[in-house]
Parts: C-alpha cells; structure tokens; sequence
C-alpha cells in the first residue's frame, strides 16, 4: 500500500476474496442522513467498478456471496481529523471516519489491500484491522497549464491519480508569461490575446478553460476529497496579460506573450489604481469559481528594476511611508488578501514574499534550494508554510542522469529521503505539509507529464502521509503499485 498505513493487524484468519459489496442496512443509516446514504451507495459502487478485473482464483461458489459494506461518519478515537479505522472480517468489512472524505480513504485503502490479496497467488484476503491518519494536512501536487495547457480529461486523471495517493490539494498554476489559461467576462482580452503565443516557427500556441470547465473540474475534485487551489501569479509572471492589457505596466509598449522561458524586467505597475482594480476584479471573479480556503498569489520572480524607475510606483512608497519596492508588493498582497479573507479565503505566496513583510496569516510556499533558509525566515516570522523544496519536489527536474526533464536530478530515492522532519522543529505547528510541482516547460503532453510523475509521487504521497518505512522496503511497494495505478485509474 502506498502511502503505508500507520498501523495494520493482520490475522491468520483468511478469506476467499469478495466479488461484490452490498452496503449493508446495519449502519446506523436510519439515524444517518440522506447524503450519508448517497455517499454509501457512491463508494461501494466504486468498488465493484474496481473488483470484476481482479484475478480471482477462489472457486466462484466460495466468494459469490456479496460482502456487507458498513460505513460509519462517526469520529473514531485516535483524535486526529483526517484518521479511519478499516475492519475486514469474514463477508463485512466495516469503515469508520469523522468525514465523508476521511471515508474515501477507508474506500482506498480498502481497495489497495483487495489489490495485493489477488497478487498473492491463493487470492484469499487475510481478516485484519487498519487504523491510519496523515502526519501532514496539506499534501499537494501542482500543475502549471500555461507552459503547456492540457485537456479537462488529463487534469481528472491527475486528479483521480491524487485521489489514489490520499493526495488532497490540488495547485492549479493558470497563468504565467506564456499563457492566461483562465476564462474572465469581465476582461474577455485575457482569452483573446493572454491565452495565446506564438512559436518560434510561427504557429500559435494556447488556450484556455471557460469557467463551465473550471467548475467542473473543482467539483470532480470535491467529490474525490480533493480542494482546488487556484494561482493567479502576480506581480511579475505577466507578460501575457501585459500583452493584453499594456497599460497595466510601469511603462506601456506593445508586449507579447513570452514564447520562450524566463524572467520579464517588465511587470505589474503597482502605483497605478487601474492594476489594482484590475487584480481585485480579477481575482474577485476567479475567487467565486472556487470555493476552497486558499488563494494563491504568486508573489515570485518579481524584479523591482521598473518599480524603481517608475514615479507612479515611487509616489506610491511615499504615500504609503514604505520603505523599499519588497514592502510596496507586500502591501499589493496585503490589499488584496483582505479582499479575499473577505471571502473566507487565506492567500498564498511563493518565499519570495519573505522579503517584505507580509501580514501574519499569510503562508510561504517554500521552493528555493533545499527549502531551509527561508524555512528558518518563515519559522522565526511566525508564518505557516508548505515545503516544496526544488531540490526534492520539482518533478519537472530529471528523475534520473539520462532521464527527460529540466536542471538536476532528483529520483525517487531522493524525494524519498527530503528529511521533512528537520524543518519547523521549534514550531512544527506552523509546518503545514508538503507539496510537488510539476512546471511543464519542457513537458508538452500528458504522456510525458505521467512519465515525470510516475513513482516520484509515490514518495511525495508517503512523505506527506508521514513516512513509515525505509527505502527499500518502500521501492518495492513502489513496483507493485504501479501495476496497482494501471488498473485503478482505468476503472
Ligand atoms: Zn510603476
């Protein structure tokens, strides 16, 4: 199983393994809502999607009989939020969890052990008792669509395959300077230029998903328990909205969107009222399009050489007693997550917004080298932070020396290893959880951003899960769980 339950009490006791689950009437479904009853029937449906391709040696009449399914939304006593309680005896196994999406995991662990059981030769499944929860909340995977955009079917397969791995936040990076890939009513510029380039060789490149598709893909994600976590990169990163809309610059001229990789001098001009209304609309649309708790904000690679030429964002530091341009795109962030806390919405920021200094509920994704400098910086400021170290979790950089891929190599031993645990020791509170990215420069097609994922995320699932096992023990679960996720996704 990956990642590896905390705790799993196996018997002697086995059994030929089941064909079919019923949810049985026994679950307190009469004092349970009507929902309740739904989900149930939704999840032991998912099951017997995934059960009919399994090798199944046992004798037909010796397994035909349907297993009882129970379910119970009721918080079990390990304390912890996000922990289920698994019990497989003879023709029932029963779930246990606080929530319906602490439920799915029972449902996914459940359907990893029936997995294992038809590999094991007798395809008898062994009576047993799990008990689980995840040592980290927040466990994402990112996935940059303006470099390369991808079909709504590739980003519920990326989803489904989160999903597998108790994966559950889901970082949508939908702009950058090669691509707006976000439908606005508002500035319809950003589908008709923004979300197009064009190639060295002449072609046009882009597109971009109309807001039917963004609600759709954010309620395929909710039902695998999974929050959408929108990024709109500002202040820099926006050289396809400044080819839109050019007077948002400190200094206008006619932009294109980028169709080559790097950072722009040339960004949002922060002095101007017309970008600040232009953000807060903005954002204020895209807000409404997700319903989840967190915004991101970008806030990296934002250099001030314009800012510091420009009298609008010069007279803007004055006006507000600031003391340098890092301070004035700290109070860009600042008006514009009150705006979003309006909504119940906490934004997020690349480390590069330690260099200001931004409001305390603010929280630092961590990405630069192995994480630690900025982890200390964001530690002593009392920031809660998610690490996504380049060194480790940039799964855009080669997986191994011959490999495809960007930059150094990180394989799978090397994600393994990232030692989360020497990070936050003072405040371990503040440490939020663990992520993977995936930028896709150099990715074009979901073949090839599966081929980069594909066992990395295994070891980014297991570390943010709370890694119980060493390497070797893990690269062989790892093996066996790729023939798992061939089978689970098509189903
Ligand atoms: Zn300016």
């Amino acid at each position: 199983m990956i990642p590896k339950p905390l705790r799993q009490v196996l018997h002697s006791e086995s059994y030929p393994l089941p064909r079919h689950f019923v949810v049985s009437n026994e679950i307190g479904s009469s004092q349970q809502e009507e929902s309740t009853t739904a989900l149930a029937s939704s999840l032991a449906e998912e099951l017997n999607r995934f059960l009919p391709g399994l090798p199944n040696p046992a004798k037909p009449e010796s397994s035909e009989k349907p297993w009882s399914l129970n379910l119970s939304l009721e918080p079990i006593e390990d304390g912890h939020p996000e922990a289920y309680r698994l019990e497989l005896e003879h023709g029932k196994v029963n779930i246990s969890a606080a929530d319906s999406k602490t439920l799915r995991y029972g449902i996914t662990t459940l359907k990893q052990v029936l997995f294992e059981a038809s590999q094991s030769g007798d395809g008898f499944i062994h009576k047993q008792s799990i008990t689980d929860h995840p040592r980290y909340s927040w466990r994402g995977l990112h996935l940059d669509v303006s470099r390369h955009i991808f079909e709504l079917d590739f980003i519920k397969t990326y989803l489904k395959l989160m999903s597998e791995l108790k994966l559950n936040k889901f970082h949508w990076h939908l702009t950058d300077d090669q691509g707006w890939r976000i439908e606005s009513k508002k500035y319809h510029l950003l589908q008709e230029i923004s979300a197009w380039r064009t190639e060295a060789d002449g072609t046009k490149y882009g597109g971009y998903y109309i807001q039917a598709q963004i609600r759709e893909i954010v309620a395929y994600a909710a039902e695998l328990g999974i929050e959408v976590v929108p990024e709109l990169d500002l202040p820099g990163h926006v050289m396809a909205v400044l080819a839109a809309y050019p007077d948002l610059a400190c200094q206008p001229q006619a932009f294109e969107t980028m169709s080559t990789w790097g950072i722009s001098d040339d960004i949002l001009c922060a002095g101007k009222d017309s970008t600040l209304d232009f953000i807060l609309n903005l954002v204020d649309e895209v807000a409404e399009l997700f319903p989840g708790s967190y915004f991101h904000l970008g806030g990296d690679e934002a250099p001030k050489a314009r800012w510091q030429e420009c009298p609008l964002c010069q007279s803007k530091i004055k006006e507000l007693g600031l003391q340098s341009e890092e301070e004035l795109q700290s109070w860009l962030f600042d008006t514009v997550s009150t705006a979003l806390a309006k909504r119940a919405k906490t934004v997020i920021g690349w480390d590069e917004i330690l260099e200001g200094n931004p409001r305390p509920e603010s929280i630092v994704m961590i990405w630069q080298g192995d994480g630690k400098a900025a982890a200390l910086r964001a530690e002593e400021g009392g920031y809660k932070a998610i690490l996504v170290p380049n060194h480790y979790l940039y799964f855009d950089w080669k997986a191994s020396e011959s490999g495809p891929g960007a930059f150094g190599v990180t394989s799978q031993e090397k994600v393994y290893s990232f030692p989360a645990e020497e990070y936050f020791c003072r405040h371990p509170e503040l440490l939020l959880g663990l992520q993977a990215n995936l930028w896709t420069e150099q990715i074009t097609n979901p073949e090839r951003a599966l081929e980069m994922l594909i066992p990395r995320v295994f070891a980014l699932a297991e570390l943010a899960w709370g890694k119980a096992s060493d390497y070797p023990e893990f690269a062989a679960r790892s093996t066996l769980w790729e023939e798992y996720l061939n089978y689970a996704l098509s189903r």
